[in-house]
């Protein structure tokens, strides 16, 4: 076995590594004596010397390890990366040979797959790789090798997140590897056509994550006018046309190109009875409030609000303010659809938010199913934060 340079961690902070957290912050760490490169293998040890993890030093972020292995006679080389990445395609796999195939999966969810820092997915022959941890972006032509010989797409797609490149120190930088798409492919979701643009849509292309709760929530639309507030493509107003009874639907979101595509999807679902409009979600409820509109469904899907724990208190406002004007402009009875995507946020908290805002308004409000993300999305037993997405359907009186 190689030995790797040792990192300690201090005193105070060594007991919550028992429970193989993959995050070791700078906080949690003595800076090592010498200086360490970028993407060093480093084994971390407890202060009073016994072996915790191995894992990936970079000085650049504040996660200064991310580890990856708690068994001390295994490395972390390319052969254990090839095994984890098979290891992750083969419950796909077999979620798709029980359940019939899909077009669009994701292989790999970062710290749920035990891959911190990175993410792929296929949609129909086209992969797209994105990286959010030094570690991996180091690995990237192990990745992208091993998923050509696996899959053998027609391109893979590298993206780096603007905001975790900055950071991480990494690389911000975007690549296809094989052909482009010279139109925008098409996949099917529960019985719904989506046509996705992979060159220039939001994060991967499109939101996975949510496939199975669109189809949930639109079971639950009944005949009247529904209001979907940060729309994407369209997905939950094209599911809640394709299995539900809306009579008409506004569509909300921020995106000029993401509105264009979505409208493309409705026309080629023959939905006619969706109208989508760009605007701010908080600007535009409250116009529709001191307007005195009315909605018989409501989602909400807003972006992730708290990306550290720091700003956890200004993400629980915002839902707030956001679950608050969508309550005003729902219908007695009515459904809401309210997600939150913040890891730091917890199911607990979000659900306190339902509870605060209902009680101000003095109307009761039911959860009637708590869901999370899809299958493909794996949550880390040892990463909290990875059980990111929350989707409450809710009915109000
Ligand atoms: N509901 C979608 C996913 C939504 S992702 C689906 O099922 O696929 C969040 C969306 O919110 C993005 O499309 C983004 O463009 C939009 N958005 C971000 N900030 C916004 C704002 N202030 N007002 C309206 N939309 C916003």
């Amino acid at each position: 076995m190689k030995n790797y340079p040792q990192l300690f961690l201090n005193t105070r902070k060594a007991g919550s590594f028992l429970g193989q957290h993959p995050w070791v912050l700078e906080k949690s760490i003595i800076d090592p004596t010498v200086a360490l490169e970028p993407g060093t293998i480093v084994d971390l040890m407890h202060p009073k010397g016994n072996w915790i993890g191995r894992g990936v030093y970079n000085p650049l972020s504040r996660i200064r390890v991310r580890l990856y292995q708690w068994d001390q006679a295994s490395e972390l080389d390319e052969q254990w990366l090839c095994e984890q990445l098979e290891n992750a395609v083969a419950m796909r796999d077999a979620w798709q040979l029980a359940h019939g195939p899909l077009d669009a999966v994701r292989l790999v969810n970062s710290e749920g797959d035990g891959l911190s820092g990175l993410v792929i997915d296929k949609f129909a022959d086209y992969l797209v790789v994105q990286f959010s941890a030094i570690a991996m972006q180091h690995w990237s032509s192990a990745i992208v090798n091993w998923l050509q010989q696996r899959f053998e797409p027609q391109a893979i797609f590298i993206r780096t997140d603007q905001k975790t490149a900055a950071n991480e120190g990494t690389e911000d930088r975007d690549e296809v590897i094989g052909t482009v798409p010279d139109q925008p492919i098409e996949l099917s979701e529960n019985g719904v056509r989506i046509q996705l643009d992979l060159a220039s849509g939001q994060k991967t292309g499109y939101y996975l994550d949510q496939r199975t709760n669109r189809t949930q929530a639109a079971y639950w639309v009944q005949p009247g006018p529904m209001l979907d507030v940060c729309s994407y493509l369209g997905g939950f107003s094209l599911a809640a046309c394709r299995w539900g009874k809306p009579t008409s639907v506004l569509a909300l979101d921020s995106s000029k190109r993401a509105l264009e595509q979505a409208a493309t999807n409705a026309a080629l679902n023959n939905f006619t009875q969706i109208r989508f409009e760009q605007a701010d979600c908080f600007e535009r409820l409250g116009e529709m409030q001191k307007s005195g509109d009315k909605f018989q469904t409501i989602v909400l899907d807003p972006p992730r609000m708290a990306s550290n724990r720091g700003n956890v208190a200004a993400a629980l406002r915002a839902y707030h303010r956001l679950n608050s004007l969508a309550l005003e402009l729902l219908l007695p009875g009515g459904m809401l659809i309210t997600c939150s995507c913040s890891g730091r946020v917890s199911r607990g908290d979000f659900a306190g938010v339902l509870a605060a805002v209902a009680s101000r308004q003095r109307r009761s409000v039911q959860i009637i199913e708590s869901l999370g993300a899809d299958f493909d999305h794996p949550i880390a037993t040892n990463c909290p934060e990875s059980e990111y997405l929350k989707c409450f359907i809710c009915r109000a009186k």
